[in-house]
């Protein structure tokens, strides 16, 4: 029997669920990527993340080749173009690893009917994830809605089931990948229609190799992460997001390679807290496979009862927003790393979006979807996470009347400017007490605006506006 495996967000040649399957069960294993015209079509033709697929994409067909397949790369919509293959390689089976994302489960769903039809199998399997859809519920049976009980029955259900970790090797039968039958020729990345980007000087290696570095990078660095997290200007983080949205690593790996190092008494405090941010990539997965009307709705229903800013006021503060020109130094350094890099640091997002939502009174999903189109690490079910966290439409999000203040954010997080002055070089001479708020400075820095909201009246308009939920919980 012949199994085709679909490559697409887990490209990597090891610990991968659907492909240990496919070898287990099969006698000829082939292996494919399609880059999906539905998904590229509206992108700009200068993305990091098509650059970064499509290297991470050239590296996995050499590591497939090693092993003595390749990687069939094909262009067109999904679906057809992967129902069109399994009928060339006159497949009995195409195996994929599953993808919770509202479109993506009606993708599967259209390919699953399409084989179908023609006598095929389709068969997913859990792989970005430790646990999935109903796996950890409350004791009710019920989905969790709060982040802490969630992470202490997750953590319980690890320590019960250590198989749960346990990797998908790729070795033991490798010896049933196939050669691509016909001509083997990976396209450019002009060939798909894309032009390079600054991905490389920015330091990004894409692919396996980027996230094996990444990672032992940060194993050395990791028991100090709760001290540095909070602080952009300090390499405090992993930078493994982009990793993790692409499978680059393994979320198994990830995890195992946390519990040696605490149980080895080498993880200091910051091992426990960044398994808890990868818990927090599970909980909005499951958040969105449990609410898939939080992609365009509130979390909390009541609170799409919000009157936001509309009109060309509303579009040209969103507009500055966007450039980093608002005027709060901060903010407006924090939106440049984004242009500029496609990253921003988790405090700087939780800033940049309680700006946006709370000081300018935008709509959250104006923010979410100009996220989308700049992070390379956008992740639907994070990103909406996040900005519905911070605009507290969320579940278990900051509470409405919290509002962040982007002065003392900035006093706190950035004391002395540093991530400031990386970013806005024209602010490079104030100093380190003017340099959060420059227009309190007796001489104001040249080529940088006024700030375009005065906090305390926002704040005051904010509380205003979010009253009609005041009685929601
Ligand atoms: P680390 O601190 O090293 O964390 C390790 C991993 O844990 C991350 O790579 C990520 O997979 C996960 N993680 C960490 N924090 C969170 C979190 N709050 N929610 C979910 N997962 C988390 N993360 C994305 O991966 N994609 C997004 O599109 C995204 N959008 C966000 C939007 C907003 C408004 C906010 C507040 C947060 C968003 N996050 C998103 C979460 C977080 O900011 C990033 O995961 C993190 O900054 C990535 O950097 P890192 O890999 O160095 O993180």
């Amino acid at each position: 029997n012949t199994t085709l495996v679909w490559f697409r967000r887990d490209l990597r040649a090891f610990d991968h669920a659907a492909l240990h399957h496919a070898l287990l069960s099969s006698r000829t294993v082939y292996c494919a990527f399609i880059f999906d015209d539905d998904i590229l079509a509206p992108l700009p033709r200068r993305d990091r993340r098509v650059e970064f697929i499509h290297a991470s994409v050239a590296e996995l067909d050499a590591e497939l080749h090693q092993l003595g397949g390749h990687l069939i790369v094909r262009r067109g919509p999904a679906l057809e173009t992967i129902a069109a293959l399994a009928c060339e390689l006159d497949a009995d089976a195409v195996f994929a690893n599953e993808d919770y994302e509202p479109q993506a489960t009606s993708r599967d769903a259209g390919v699953a009917a399409a084989l179908a039809r023609d006598g095929r199998q389709f068969r997913s399997f859990k792989d970005q994830v430790i646990f999935e859809k109903n796996e950890v519920l409350t004791l009710a049976g019920q989905p969790f809605s709060v982040f802490t009980p969630y992470k202490n029955a997750w953590i319980k259900r690890m320590a019960a089931e250590p198989q749960s970790l346990a990797p998908w090797p790729i070795e033991p039968h490798a010896a049933r990948l196939a050669p691509a039958p016909t001509g083997h020729a990976l396209p450019s990345l002009a060939d798909i229609g894309f032009e390079p980007t600054n991905l490389r000087a920015l330091g990004i290696t894409p692919g396996m190799a980027g996230g094996a570095a990444l990672l032992e990078d940060f194993i050395g660095r990791i028991a100090d992460y709760n001290d540095t997290r909070n602080y952009p200007a300090v390499k405090g983080p992993s930078y493994l997001s982009v990793h993790l949205r692409f499978g680059t690593v393994s979320i198994r790996h990830l995890v195992r390679t946390v519990n040696q190092l605490v149980a080895a008494g080498a993880g200091g405090a910051g091992a426990p807290v960044w398994l808890s941010e990868l818990i927090w990539r599970e909980f909005y997965a499951m958040i969105l496979f449990q609410h898939p009307r939080v992609v365009t709705q509130a979390f909390k229903p009541a609170f799409d009862a919000i009157g936001w800013e509309a009109g060309p006021q509303a579009e040209e503060a969103f507009a500055a927003w966007c450039e980093g020109r608002t005027g709060y130094p901060l903010v407006d350094a924090a939106m440049v790393q984004l242009n500029q890099t496609g990253y921003q640091h988790n405090r700087l997002r939780m800033v940049t979006a309680s700006f946006l939502v709370k000081d300018l009174g935008i709509d959250w999903r104006w923010g979410e979807r100009y996220f989308a189109l700049q992070l390379n690490d956008y992740d639907l079910a994070s990103n909406n996470g996040g900005w519905q966290w911070a605009a507290s439409t969320g579940c278990d999000a900051q509470p409405w009347f919290r509002i962040f203040n982007p002065i003392t954010q900035s006093e706190k997080f950035d004391p002395q400017g540093r991530f400031i002055r990386r970013y806005l070089p024209q602010l490079a001479g104030m100093n380190d007490k003017q340099i959060h708020a420059p227009w309190l400075a007796a001489q104001r820095p040249a080529g940088y605006p006024a700030p375009i909201v005065d906090h305390a009246e926002a704040r005051a308009r904010t509380l205003a506006r979010f009253a009609v939920v005041k009685q929601e919980p």
